[in-house]
């Protein structure tokens, strides 16, 4: 009984000592006060258009988003419907993909970078069950993301500053954690909060210094002060029934999956909510099988985006070009006359590597990659295969 004693204190006394420190680093986040919260690193949760500009003279972006593995098979999709595409400024058009690290090729993750495309961070292991995320403190996050960052620049050569944003796996958040991971490694934002409540008009970007007034469809949502990392919520689109979808491939009532027409006309009644209201960022969030496997989705996409390259005043961009944006706005015609974003280009050194064993499977893995091949499969833990 005393053993039992001694070994229940030795296991309560460092949970103790955790929970003070977490208490004494996080301030429960307090209503926002808009005299205090100012641009560039401050924005109330709010769907007024940043800057105070009119609806008329404010860019409509459009952000394509992407979510899980990089491979050869959806990277046909992402070379016939996004590369060598250009907005109407002449400037080449955004997208952003959330790379989750089982099974991508990181030489095409290498490639999209240098096309201009966005990368960015969904964690290494994507697991199941959702709740593993739900409940997941700040070393699952660190290990999930922060890890996920250094990995992906290694492995596809790409720069870490580059990689600025994340999206939780099934949009589960995990709280305070994540935003106060973001904040550690100083990254820009992220891309995981779904909003139902704030689509007409719509949630525009914003920090987490003070309170969110944003509902939260997944919870647990962050109630800490956290200030630093940007929140790019996900406005919902809403389906022919009414019902909201975070993403496009999670509609309940979509129109009939064969019909281009009947797409485009979906695509297009959600943007013009966007359009023709507050100028809030418009989502075409979506996974790429659900576009690869049904044409008539691809062929409505591609024509939505046709007309969107050729309005003067909408823009595909990246996610974390948006965040840019709303630190620092400008009207449409000075956005327009801004030169290009480039990239720093880099090159890749193939390397086809495997077998390799791997810590959470039976099965062996062959990965492509732009560096020297790792040891093992790299995991959770271990982001370089050492
Ligand atoms: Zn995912």
């Amino acid at each position: 009984m005393r053993l039992y004693m001694i070994l229940l204190s030795l296991l309560l006394v460092p949970l103790a000592k955790g929970d003070e420190r977490e208490t004494k680093e996080l301030k429960r986040a307090v209503p926002c006060d808009e005299a205090l919260c100012k641009l560039p690193s401050c924005r109330c949760s709010s769907t007024a258009i940043p800057g105070g500009l009119a609806p008329r003279n404010t860019p409509q972006f459009v952000l394509v988003t992407f979510d899980d593995s990089v491979n050869v098979l959806n990277m046909v999709t992402y070379r016939e419907l996004l590369i060598g595409r250009r907005n109407s400024n002449q400037c080449p058009a955004g997208a952003t993909f959330y790379v989750s690290h089982e099974y991508s090729n990181y030489q095409l993750i290498n490639e999209l970078y240098n096309n201009g495309l966005e990368i960015g961070l969904h964690s290494i292991t994507h697991q199941t069950p959702q709740t593993y995320w739900a409940v997941a403190n700040k070393e699952t996050i660190e290990q999930e993301f922060a890890d996920q960052r250094i990995q992906m620049a290694h492995l596809a050569n790409i720069p870490l500053t580059s990689i600025q944003g994340m999206r939780m796996p099934f949009l589960q958040l995990a709280g305070n954690a994540s935003f106060e991971v973001l904040k550690d490694i100083d990254m820009l934002y992220d891309a995981s909060w779904p909003t139902m409540s704030f689509v007409e008009p719509g949630m525009w970007p914003y920090t987490l210094n003070y309170a969110s007034i944003q509902d939260c469809p997944i919870p647990p949502c962050p109630t800490a002060s956290i200030p630093g990392p940007w929140v790019l919520p996900m406005i919902a689109w809403r389906d022919l029934l009414g019902f909201p979808c975070a993403m496009v491939d999670g509609c309940f009532a979509p129109p009939d999956l064969n019909d281009e027409n009947a797409w485009y006309n979906f695509i297009m009644q959600n943007f013009e909510r966007h359009y023709l209201g507050n100028r809030a960022p418009f989502g075409f969030y979506v996974h790429e099988w659900h576009v690869r496997t049904n044409p008539a989705i691809f062929r409505a996409l591609s024509r939505f985006l046709d007309v969107v390259n050729n309005l003067h005043d909408a823009f595909m961009v990246n996610s974390k070009d948006v965040i840019d944006w709303v630190k620092s706005p400008v009207s449409v015609d000075e956005y327009r006359n801004q030169p290009c974003k480039q990239n720093m280009p880099t090159s890749c050194i193939p390397s086809q590597c495997g077998p390799l064993p791997a810590s959470h499977t039976q099965e062996q893995f062959w990965m492509q990659i732009c560096n020297v091949c790792p040891r093992v499969y790299p995991w959770r833990g271990n982001p370089f295969g050492l």
